[in-house]
């Protein structure tokens, strides 16, 4: 049986990097990291054989796996200013996106409010071998100030504006990749933080679970 979902997934693998280069994803370090890492380890086992459908899937809570084309987009666009050597998540759900970051950065930091999801996404990054990822259990709105400046933000769970608080933990020039708006009406945004304040362009429209206050 694992046999025969990591033969199917080989396959499946690939046309999903197909479909991701369809799409437009364009980093080839992105498109390998995609390629490598086993999505079919952050979802519950009865959905593992739909891992590498181009969808987004139940996690439990109440939350989602984002899509892999989401994935790819958001860290594309996170890393084309620069190469950041930190990169804070808020929002590490199922940990796959948390994954695929540790394989692109020298650290990466994640804040995940539910600690059922926190529990399991530390289990897959152990299983995946990844050491380059430090998790906490709390409210990602605050951002993790004892670990700040970070050379980038991800933010996987959308807020109504662009939250000052995770800007101002930005080191000058870093940016940070999130959605932003009310249920339907989402759009993703690169902000990057410069000496008076920030500036930031609109990418395109997403659908996000939102950025909820507090932990559970
Ligand atoms: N990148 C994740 C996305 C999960 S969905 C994945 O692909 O699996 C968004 C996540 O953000 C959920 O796990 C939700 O619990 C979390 N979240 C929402 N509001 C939060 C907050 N204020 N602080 C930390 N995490 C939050």
């Amino acid at each position: 049986m694992q046999q025969g979902i990591g033969m199917t997934s080989q396959r499946t693998r690939a046309r999903l990097i197909q479909r991701l280069e369809e799409a437009g994803i364009h980093n080839l370090d992105v498109l390998a990291v995609m390629r490598r890492l086993p999505r079919h380890l952050f979802v519950d086992e009865a959905l593992a054989s739909r891992a590498y459908e181009e969808s987004a899937l139940p996690i439990g809570h109440g939350q989602t796996i984002s899509q892999p084309y989401t994935v790819a987009r958001m860290t594309e666009a996170l890393l084309a200013p620069g190469s950041p050597d930190t990169v804070l998540e808020i929002g590490t759900g199922s940990g796959f996106q948390t994954a695929v970051l540790a394989s692109l950065v020298r650290r990466v930091y994640s804040v995940e409010r539910v600690a059922d999801l926190l529990e399991r996404a530390r289990h897959a990054m152990r299983r995946l071998e990844l050491r380059n990822v430090r998790l906490r259990h709390g409210d990602g709105a605050l951002g993790w100030p004892e670990y700040a400046p970070f050379g980038a933000i991800m933010v996987t769970a959308a807020p109504a504006g662009i939250p000052r608080v995770l800007v101002d933990q930005l080191t000058m020039g870093g940016c940070m990749v999130l959605p932003i708006g009310h249920s339907e009406r989402q759009v993703l945004v690169r902000v990057l933080r410069t000496e008076t304040g920030y500036v930031h362009e609109i990418l395109e429209p997403v659908t996000f679970v939102p950025l909820l206050g507090g932990v559970a």
